[in-house]
């Protein structure tokens, strides 16, 4: 692949792996262009009318209206609270209140003095990349998020045709979504823009073409909305549950679906340890991102007795030496209406330090949780861990893997130990289309079988032991020579991708 300006795009690092792969396993030429570049990079535009808000005044700006009389506003949820200090204005605000303005400014009460400014029609920039589907439909989430773009989904995507090879489900690689911070547009903006995006991509998406599910800044609820949109007036709607997953069980989602990607972190890391002979209970783990993925890996982690001594986040950092109280933390972040970043700054149960003393804490395992490119070569260098088991999705960078490799520390790639999630998927999507309902206990036992076995047939791969034994077959995966964890991850997806290829052959 060519550089431009000498500088590689993250697209490009993030295909290096594939690069070495593919020269190992000897590719085929054709197959390898295949799979390069993305099959579609879909780029469209959503719009939604926002509604008007009350933004607060500087402190200058509000002394010149110290006069203005103090409104009330009786209806409770009329105001309602964005993460930049904004409120949401909803009309019900006028409903048997007393209000003053003055030159568009209004004076509330423990909440501070606003201009009320007007809403309007806003665009955002929405993309969805299909990167491949020769295993199946294309399947990835959607990320809400400020900092996204083309590159970035490309290599999100890329990494999704991998993942579903490895975990042996049916599905190809897809990533999308729209830059936004969702954290400073209401519930009923948030609604209107995830029916917005389906209302434009529909004609690409369906449970045998693309299945979207939840990422950073998305949930069950935006998914819920995206299924609505798509299959509200559809003749046989109820056969078309599976288009998203990662929905609220009690519409089609399925059991463990919401824990399913911390807890496939969990399984990778209680094989790492059985064989490395580490006891998890008393473990000393540190985690970066609170999320989803974070949260439900830091609850499992901790019901098994594992101490997490502290958690990072894009606001702060909290640590307890002698491990957090998890449930009272998910409280903090998630139960907490006050708290609308989702942070775990402000906990009281521990104290505030530095991003940079949380690289250095004395600790086992690493859990990156949040987004890409954390685990830069300077960060690997600081490290005083044993394991980073990558739940975030690309979270450590080339520079940050070869410092790792150099200084012993172990990895479980992202590939497979964050597969939970799309496996759990792919347990949602086969419930709906048999219309069944699994228990919990069903789907974590299918779960922790299907990850136990492929990342064994990575290992054996990485020390290149070809072996059959009662639950995995690694001869066909080996190379002849040892590799790295993240090259013999990469060497399971291309030789499943590329049997389908070379046996179905090119249409021409
Ligand atoms: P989320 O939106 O629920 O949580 C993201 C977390 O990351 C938040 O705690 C946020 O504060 C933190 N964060 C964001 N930017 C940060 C920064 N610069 N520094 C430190 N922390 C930061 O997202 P999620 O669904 O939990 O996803 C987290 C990661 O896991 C992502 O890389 C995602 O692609 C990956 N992933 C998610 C799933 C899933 O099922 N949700 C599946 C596979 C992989």
């Amino acid at each position: 692949m060519i550089s431009r300006n000498g500088k590689k795009s993250f697209y490009e690092e993030a295909m290096e792996t594939f690069g070495r792969a593919a020269d190992l396993i000897a590719m085929n030429p054709r197959v390898r262009m295949e799979l390069e570049e993305p099959d579609f990079e879909h780029i469209f535009y959503v719009t939604i009318e926002t509604r008007d808000r009350l933004v607060p005044l500087t402190s200058e700006e509000a002394a010149q209206f110290r006069d203005v009389r103090p409104s009330s506003v009786k209806a409770a949820d009329a105001l309602e609270p964005l993460a930049n200090g904004s409120f949401v204005l909803h009309r019900r605000a006028l409903l048997e209140s007393d209000i003053e303005l003055r030159r568009g400014v209004i004076n509330i009460p423990q909440r501070g003095v606003f201009r009320v400014q007007k809403g309007g029609p806003r665009k955002f920039k929405a993309y969805r990349i299909q990167h491949n589907q020769v295993r199946g439909p294309y399947k990835g989430g959607i990320r809400f998020h400020k900092d996204v773009s083309l590159d970035l989904f490309k290599a999100l995507a890329a990494d999704m045709t991998w993942k579903t090879a490895i975990a042996e489900i049916p599905f190809g690689g897809a990533k999308g979504g729209i830059k936004i911070d969702p954290f400073n547009y209401s519930r009923e903006e948030i609604e209107h823009l995830s029916l917005r995006y389906v209302y434009k991509f529909k004609k690409f998406m369906g449970p045998y073409l693309d299945i979207p599910a939840p990422d950073v800044g998305t949930n069950p609820e935006i998914m819920a909305y995206m299924m609505r949109q798509f299959t509200d007036g559809e003749r046989e709607m109820h056969k078309m549950r599976g288009v998203v997953t990662g929905k609220d069980v009690r519409i089609g989602g399925s059991e463990g679906r919401l824990k399913a990607t911390g807890q496939g972190v969990v399984y990778c890391i209680e094989e790492w340890a059985r064989e490395k002979g580490f006891l998890l209970p008393g473990a000393r783990v540190i985690l970066q991102g609170f999320g989803n993925v974070g949260s439900s890996a830091a609850e499992i982690l901790h019901a098994m007795g594992a101490r997490i001594v502290a958690v990072n986040d894009v606001n702060g950092t909290v640590y307890r030496d002698g491990g957090l109280d998890v449930p009272a933390l998910v409280h903090h972040v998630h139960q907490n209406p006050a708290n609308l970043r989702r942070t775990v700054a402000g906990f009281p149960g521990g104290t505030a330090i530095s991003k940079d003393d949380f690289w250095r804490i004395d600790a086992d395992i690493l859990v990156p949780a949040a987004l890409g490119e954390e685990i830069t070569g300077d960060v690997a260098e600081r490290l005083r861990v044993k394991l980073v088991a990558e739940g975030a999705n690309g979270p450590t960078t080339r520079d940050g893997d070869r410092v790792l490799a150099g200084r012993k520390i172990d990895v479980i790639p992202d590939v497979i130990c964050n597969a939970g999630g799309v496996t759990v998927s792919y347990y949602e999507w086969l419930q709906n289309q048999r219309l069944e309902h699994w228990t919990e206990q069903d789907v974590n036992e299918r779960l922790a079988g299907a990850l136990k076995k492929n990342y064994a047939i990575i290992r054996d791969i990485a020390r290149d032991r070809p072996q059959k034994t009662a639950d995995r077959d690694s001869r066909p995966y080996c190379v002849g020579r040892e590799v790295d964890v993240r090259t013999a991850s990469m060497i399971l997806a291309l030789k499943r991708i590329e049997a389908h290829y070379l046996l179905e052959g090119f249409s021409q």
